[in-house]
């Protein structure tokens, strides 16, 4: 028996209800991009619809497809990732709504619409400071009319007014929002009639209620991470443990069964803890199918340890980890193989 992540779905329904509550009357789209952050988007997926959330989104549109299948035809899944006609043309026919950003993306679902004969419901995308995606404010004005444009011809219905934002700094976000502002403005004024905007995710949705307009696209907080250097938040907690069992006990230290293969950082030795049945225990290395810890009397084979998990025994959370190796606390989920069992706690 190797490693395992156990899945809380209470504790996810738990913190999307917290979440929804803390938005209302904003909506919360649960973000479920890469597999849920490789949570699993079904179990996820189902477990959020339970807990009310209606909006689900993600970047790559597999995540997105199988949400939308999972939810069925009442929710509404928003895939924002820039992808090829033949993938936009699956993701129509899949019922998602999709997120553009650029000119020709707009023109290429367009045409994707014509072809396919299914009516594009798409959130257009400002560029309000980062830079990564979302048309600068100087071509927002034409990108609007042109949509107007594709809208009446019937190829499209402008659904929603979006953007992202970097949640560096309060006083960043706020030019963000500014810019915000201007362009729902603009697009209304071109004639577009959007149901939604959406600007912000976790922590300026959670701590910012000018930030929340119709909907909140919140991934982190849904599956309890919190922000990197930020506040814990006494209503939600992680949904993931990751533990693993002693293989080896030596006279010095002991041997789990889980290393860099299964996803462990091997940076993580000298920065990070385990929680072993007697309390934490430094990791001393990570090879790559196991990872030496610093032992204890009584140590068994079998013995389980938690290598990340709420923080409840004295483990490190997710955030904790990945602050140890100076990154966000989605990370070391994202890391952890698809070759590790997922086990559901329903
Ligand atoms: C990942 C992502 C989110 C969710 O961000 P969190 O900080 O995890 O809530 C929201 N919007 C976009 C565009 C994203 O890519």
């Amino acid at each position: 028996m190797s490693a395992e992540l156990i899945i809380d779905l209470a504790q996810l329904r738990t913190n999307v209800a917290a979440v929804r509550e803390r938005m209302a009357p904003a909506e919360v789209l649960v973000v479920i991009k890469d597999d849920a952050y490789a949570q699993g988007v079904e179990p996820i997926v189902q477990a959020a619809y339970e807990a009310g959330a209606r909006w689900f989104g993600g970047m790559d549109l597999p995540s997105s497809l199988r949400a939308r299948r999972t939810a069925g035809e009442d929710a509404r899944v928003l895939a924002w990732m820039t992808v090829s006609a033949p993938e936009a043309a699956e993701a129509l026919e899949g019922g998602l709504e999709l997120g553009v950003g650029d000119v020709d993306y707009l023109e290429r679902v367009a045409t994707v619409a014509d072809d396919t004969g299914i009516v594009a419901r798409v959130h257009l995308k400002i560029d309000t400071g980062l830079h990564r995606n979302g048309v600068r404010p100087e071509h927002w004005d034409n990108f609007c009319r042109r949509a107007y444009a594709l809208e009446r011809a019937g190829c499209l219905r402008v659904v929603g007014i979006w953007s992202h934002i970097a949640e560096a700094s309060d006083a960043e976000d706020d030019v963000s929002r500014a810019e915000f502002d201007r362009a729902v403005d603009v697009a209304k004024s071109v004639g577009l009639e959007p149901e939604v905007r959406h600007l912000a995710a976790s922590a300026a949705a959670w701590h910012r209620p000018e930030f929340r307009y119709d909907l909140t696209r919140i991934g982190a907080f849904c599956f309890g991470i919190r922000s990197e250097g930020g506040p814990d938040i006494s209503e939600i907690a992680p949904i993931a443990t990751l533990v693993a069992r002693v293989s080896h006990v030596s006279a010095d230290d002991v041997t789990i069964a889980i290393g860099s293969a299964d996803g462990l950082a091997s940076s993580l030795a000298g920065r990070s803890h385990v929680s072993t049945p007697v309390g934490p225990r430094g990791i001393i290395s990570v090879e790559t199918f196991e990872t030496r810890i610093e032992g204890w009397r009584d140590a068994n084979v079998d013995d389980v340890v938690i290598v990340f998990g709420p923080g409840t025994r004295g483990e490190m959370t997710p955030t904790d980890v990945g602050e140890a190796i100076g990154t966000v606390g989605e990370e070391p989920l994202l890391r952890v193989s698809p070759l590790v069992p997922r086990r559901y706690v329903p």
